[in-house]
């Protein structure tokens, strides 16, 4: 099985809010993360079915365009009782001006008096080699849609996403521990513990 070796690798996004986040979890590793801004990539549209055909095109675009070992993240929130809506849909309920405040409010519109305000957060990674060699992991996170939202940190849907067991919303965490339980991070750690060497 192929393992990253680098002390550095290309992040095939030009969200602010992953870019973080991935910035940090690969700091204890030693490993600098080049983003797709940063490198004046452009932006693949996202014609997969599934956060595994996303993250997985994402990724060998970059590596196509680089030449460089590419780790893309394609990632969402989803409603149980919006038949898993927004899903890979996340982004793009946010519009091109990328309103999240719109899209939370859609997500809450939608749900109405609704009791079951059951959902979850789910991230595959993808990395891809400049040949064309691909890994994949997943991670996901429970939780339950609040309203109203609450919390500056963090990015997207962070505000109305609470996990299970916890009294605080992701905007409400610090990074660290939102990362402890993320679906970002427990992908992270799937990531590493198979595919670093
Ligand atoms: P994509 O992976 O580029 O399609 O975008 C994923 C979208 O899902 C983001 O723009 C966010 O709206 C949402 N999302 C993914 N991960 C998170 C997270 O950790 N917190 C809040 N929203 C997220």
């Amino acid at each position: 099985m192929r393992k990253f070796k680098g002390n550095e690798i290309v992040l095939a996004t030009h969200n602010q809010g992953k870019i973080k986040e991935f910035s940090m979890m690969m700091k204890p590793y030693g490993i600098k993360v080049l983003s797709a801004s940063e490198l004046g990539l452009a932006e693949p549209e996202e014609t997969g079915k599934t956060f595994e055909e996303n993250a997985i095109l994402k990724a060998k675009a970059g590596a196509e365009a680089t030449g460089k070992v590419v780790l893309a993240d394609d990632s969402g929130l989803i409603v149980k009782a919006l038949d898993n809506a927004p899903g890979i849909y996340s982004a793009r309920w946010a519009g091109p001006e990328k309103d999240f405040t719109k899209a939370m409010n859609r997500v809450n519109e939608e749900l109405g008096c609704n009791v079951d305000r059951r959902a979850a957060f789910i991230a595959v990674l993808a990395m891809v080699w400049p040949d064309g060699y691909v890994v994949s992991v997943e991670g996901r996170v429970e939780g339950e849609i609040i309203c109203p939202p609450r919390g500056e940190k963090g990015f997207g849907y962070d505000p109305i996403f609470q996990p299970n067991g916890k009294d605080k919303t992701f905007a409400e965490m610090s990074a660290e521990e939102k990362k402890s339980m993320s679906h970002r991070g427990i992908a992270f750690e799937k990531l590493i513990e198979n595919y670093f060497a």
